[in-house]
């Protein structure tokens, strides 16, 4: 087996277990520190822009760094399982990153001439799902972008059936519960 080819054997997997990992974290920082903590710099993805930019591309911004020390530190550190870990990190975080400029940006957005991707069903899925996340000014589900319409559907699960258990079983306040 080639050197290049061992070596991808590792990286290759790392990077798509971190690209879909990614999307997770990405939902998650986004619901509760975007939403929340940073909301105000993230508002202004909420609100119509005005010119070419807007606060919120500062957050895109976090990761960069991380992808791209992991990717020079498997460049050219020693040879070893460890640097090739380090580069499939990278290429992941970077992979995902990618995705979610052309996808969120450049599709749902219209800030990069991607339109054509319109044609695939799950772009449109992904694009509408998006979209709901945007219906109201301060945001909701779903916080995920590729993943985005699984959430919502679980949510609705979820909401049904809760609504379908009956009301002596749903879980009362505290003070409910003390009274
Ligand atoms: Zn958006
Ligand atoms: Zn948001």
């Amino acid at each position: 087996m080639s050197p290049a080819l061992s070596h991808a054997l590792v990286w290759f997997p790392v990077a798509a277990v971190v690209a879909v990992g990614m999307e997770l974290w990405a939902a998650l920082l986004h619901g509760r520190v975007w939403h929340s903590w940073l909301w105000r710099v993230h508002r202004s993805h909420h609100e119509p822009r005005t010119g070419r930019w807007e606060w919120n591309d500062a957050l895109a911004l976090f990761h960069a760094p991380i992808a791209i020390a992991l990717i020079l530190y498997g460049c050219a550190s020693e040879p070893g399982v460890l640097r090739e870990i380090a580069f499939g990190v990278g290429v992941g975080m970077t992979a995902f990153a990618l995705g979610y400029i052309v996808v969120h940006d450049g599709l749902v957005h219209g800030r990069l001439p991607v339109q054509f991707l319109n044609r695939f069903k799950v772009m449109r899925r992904i694009a509408r799902a998006h979209r709901v996340h945007h219906t109201v000014a301060s945001g909701g589900r779903p916080y995920g972008l590729f993943f985005g319409a699984w959430e919502l559907a679980r949510a609705s699960r979820v909401k049904q059936q809760h609504a379908r258990r009956p009301s002596s079983a749903r879980p009362t306040s505290p003070i409910a519960r003390r009274a």
